[in-house]
């Protein structure tokens, strides 16, 4: 199908987006990528007045750590991720992750930024940040909020982003010595939405005990979620296969998926467990072998 007629504008720094978000509320959207937003716009799900090209802007693209973190401009692609230096390695649960998702093409196109506010719920990066505890910057013309992803995904397609506001970057915290990170996905093909999709980042501490878990799971909910009960189980406890099969449970009793072509929700749930398992065991490995 055709869109709709929009108008177009291509603004050049924050504040100008920022201002044509807040003059033109319930009417502009904004394009990033454009690998969720288009085909919306082709079938006419998306009949905005004016979209917004985020191309030009200035300083959406920053990938480097401050403060302790991680900052991750809201452009920084997934392709960006997969391979930049910083990124491998110390942040390898992200890496990770960001080699999984789509194609080539999608990963040279497909942004973090768009990925966060478009909250598809099979979509990789909400479980990756929920793991990692990170958190989404957004901004309107008065104001920057700080908004820990475990309170931005809200529902199918729905976070705590405001109409007027943009997504400008995404923290995550600089991971300790010791600390490790998987990402385990489930795809019928290579390049698929997960079946499930399984994040987990562990700190251990000198004698091998957990001393912090991140379990972020998508895909099997309405949207990402954080899996508390597999993270209580895992926290103060000796790392072991034991200990990850039961916390595997855990998360799996956390969801509630539905049956659909990728399979049955018994099914999906198992699968859960099974992913959420092999995501525990590559962590801690990987944290062992972390020595800062
Ligand atoms: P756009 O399509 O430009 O925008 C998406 C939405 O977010 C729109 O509503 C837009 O208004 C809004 N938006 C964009 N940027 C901002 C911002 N900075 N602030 C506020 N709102 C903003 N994703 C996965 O996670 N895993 C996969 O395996 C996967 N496979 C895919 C396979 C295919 C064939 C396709 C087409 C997509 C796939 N995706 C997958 C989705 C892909 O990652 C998209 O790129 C992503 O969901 C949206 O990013 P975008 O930059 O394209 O955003």
């Amino acid at each position: 199908m055709i869109p709709g007629q929009f108008e177009y504008a291509r603004p050049g720094d924050v504040g100008e987006a920022l201002r044509l978000l807040r003059d033109r509320e319930g009417e502009a959207k904004v394009l990033s990528g454009g690998f969720s937003l288009i085909p919306l716009l082709k079938l006419r799900l998306a009949q905005p007045g004016i979209l917004v090209d985020l191309k030009e802007v200035a300083g959406l693209d920053r990938l480097d750590e401050a403060g302790g973190e991680l900052r991750i401009g809201a452009r920084v692609t997934h392709a960006r991720l997969e391979t930049s230096e910083l990124v491998v390695g110390k942040y390898a649960l992200i890496a990770e992750a960001a080699r999984g998702i789509g194609d080539r093409q999608v990963r040279n196109w497909g942004t973090v930024g768009g990925s966060i506010a478009h909250a598809d719920p099979s979509a990789d990066w909400p479980a990756v940040f929920i793991a990692l505890r990170g958190s989404v910057v957004a901004r309107n013309v008065d104001a920057e909020r700080v908004v820990p992803a475990r309170d931005w995904f809200l529902g199918v397609f729905t976070t705590a982003l405001a109409p007027d506001e943009l997504v400008t970057e995404v923290r995550v915290p600089r991971p300790a010595a010791l600390s490790g990170g998987a990402y385990a996905k489930l795809e019928r093909r290579a390049g698929d939405f997960a079946t499930v999709g399984v994040a987990a980042q562990l700190s251990l501490d000198g004698d091998g005990r957990i001393s912090s878990a991140g379990v972020g799971i998508t895909a099997v909910n309405e949207c990402a979620f954080a899996a508390t009960d597999a993270e209580a189980v895992l926290v103060g406890s000796k790392a072991s296969e034991e200990l990850f099969r039961k916390a595997a449970q855990a998360a799996a009793g956390q969801t509630q998926p539905t049956s659909d072509s990728h399979g049955p929700a018994e099914y999906k749930r198992a699968m859960t467990a099974e992913m959420t398992t092999r995501a525990l065991r590559t962590a801690a490995e990987r944290a062992a072998a972390n020595r800062g």
